[in-house]
């Protein structure tokens, strides 16, 4: 085998919404032989609580020993960000300021030396040092492919549209790919004079010269945009889909002392009748917010599991980057002050439900048999885990990605349902959430049988991605002959 390419760099931003992809995708580049040694970058930021042991930990837990020697983990020195700008900004700064870092890693490196980078969407702004070092250039998106052709065409709609682009009275047009409604852009494109949308700008023009891009999807999930990428009318740069990507749930034996006690409970309910409630790693919802989603729950009548970050006054993604702070290893509520913000309505659901405080074994409670829906802000690792667990979706899009991802699993694949949610409205209220949930759930509902028949149908065939020449394996392994004929046609030209 070639030994091209054989030491991959890997720099991850702060959040295990990222680790997490991130770490799988390292695990596959390893597992598949693909590389011989691989480094992940961590990053972090000064005055959060994603301290380095908890990722050190949770990066731990979800490798087995026998990698250990192969994938090394870096933790970058913490990033000083100023608190009250956004996640997306933050992010940009974190990884601008890595740069002489990495640099200063990279050039201390014994032989061999990475040869090949590979960051995500925020992380590309390091990619000079991909120049700097001679290392081939790589994006991973955990994000969907539809959200791969707007990143590659924004520079583009940068130039042609005038104006907002919320403002446009027509959808926004990616060639090949379905219209996306105003509404449900990407956040950093709402407004054009923040910042964010300039960082955004700069980033897919870093995109716009990668050597290949991976992307966690595969091509029943979004067919469609994957021909239009295929096409070479939106870039010619390849587009690799490799997912699902998710990590591996952990075996919960009845008679391990560790078994989480969420797991435990799931047992004793029926099949496909508990719903699980999720905004993701570190999304925070309102008090108010909290007070409708109980009521609503209480409404629905179905059984619950919640995980949920403490609620603050307002609705926000403060806690985004510190996500991980307090993992909850039996999920008991450790906080009165958090228990606290509960409506009494509350209480008169005990019994019928869990709330799992800050972290939740998500994946696990998504494979039980007991759990039949799950009620998600839609961030993309978190509906390929529901669609590989064959479980239905309750839409709830708040920010970033999530509106277009709901527009996917509601739309276009119908493996959910899009919660109304009135723009004007901050809060949606509880009748709303509780006729969602009882539509997925509800054995006698008629779109909601559709709908999970279309999930468990889209499960299987998740299963097969991976396996020996799917799809996804395939495409991992291409990606690779191509990388190498890279190297080696110019040898031989010279060879010549
Ligand atoms: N997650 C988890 N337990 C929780 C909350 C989240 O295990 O209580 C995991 C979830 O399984 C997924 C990731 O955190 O792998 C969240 O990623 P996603 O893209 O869905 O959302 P983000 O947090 O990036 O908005």
């Amino acid at each position: 085998m070639s030994i091209i390419n054989t030491h991959a760099a890997l720099v991850c931003p702060p959040g295990l919404g990222h680790i997490i992809p991130f770490l799988e995708l390292a695990k596959k580049l390893v597992s598949h032989k693909k590389i011989t040694k691989l480094t992940m970058f961590l990053s972090s930021t000064k005055n959060n609580s994603c301290k380095p042991q908890i990722a050190t930990n949770i990066i731990q837990s979800l490798m087995k020993p026998d990698l250990f020697n192969i994938i090394h983990v870096i933790h970058l020195p913490p990033i000083d960000v100023p608190t009250n700008t956004n996640t997306g900004t933050k992010l940009a700064i974190i990884m601008r300021e890595l740069i002489p870092h990495l640099c200063h890693e990279i050039s201390t490196m014994t032989s061999p030396k990475p040869t090949m980078l590979i960051t995500e969407l925020f992380g590309s702004l390091v990619m000079p040092i991909a120049e700097k070092f001679n290392m081939s250039k790589f994006v991973f998106f955990s994000f969907s492919a539809w959200n791969v052709a707007l990143a590659l065409h924004t520079p583009t709609l940068d130039e042609v549209v005038e104006g907002e682009y919320t403002d446009q009275k027509e959808c926004i047009q990616i060639p090949g790919c379905n219209p996306i409604r105003p509404c449900d852009l990407f956040t950093p494109m709402l407004d054009r004079n923040d910042q964010l949308y300039h960082e955004y700008l700069q980033i897919c023009e870093q995109i716009r010269k990668v050597d290949g891009i991976f992307v966690n999807t595969f091509d029943e999930l979004e067919a469609k945009t994957i021909v239009a990428l295929r096409s070479g009318k939106i870039s010619k740069i390849p587009v690799y889909p490799i997912g699902p990507l998710i990590r591996e749930a952990k075996k919960q034996n009845c008679d391990d002392e560790n078994r989480n006690y969420v797991i435990d409970w799931l047992d004793k309910q029926e099949e496909e009748s508990v719903i699980y409630v999720s905004f993701g790693s570190g999304y925070t919802i309102s008090h108010e917010q909290v007070k409708e989603m109980a009521l609503g729950l209480e409404l629905s009548g179905k059984k619950f599991v919640w995980s949920l970050t403490p609620p603050s006054t307002k609705a926000g993604d403060d806690h985004y980057l510190t996500a991980g702070e307090d993992v909850e290893s039996n999920g008991v509520p450790k906080s009165q002050a958090s228990v606290s913000v509960f409506p009494d309505e509350f209480y008169r659901m005990e019994g019928k439900g869990l709330m799992v405080m800050d972290w939740a074994p998500q994946l696990e409670i998504l494979k039980h048999s007991s759990t039949g829906g799950f009620l998600s802000h839609c961030g993309w690792n978190s509906i390929l885990e529901s669609v590989s667990c064959g479980v239905p979706i309750v839409a709830w899009p708040l920010f970033a990605d999530q509106m277009m991802n709901a527009e996917i699993i509601a739309k276009d694949i119908g493996i959910g349902v899009r919660l109304n949610v009135t723009q004007s409205a901050n809060v949606v209220g509880s009748e709303e959430i509780a006729k969602t949930i009882c539509k997925i759930m509800d054995k006698e509902d008629i779109e909601g049988c559709a709908t999970r028949k279309r999930v468990k149908e889209l499960k299987n065939i998740a299963e097969k991605a991976w396996s020996q020449y799917g799809p996804s394996f395939c495409e991992m392994t291409n990606s690779f002959v191509k990388i190498r004929m890279g190297h080696i046609i110019p040898i031989l030209e010279l060879a010549k």
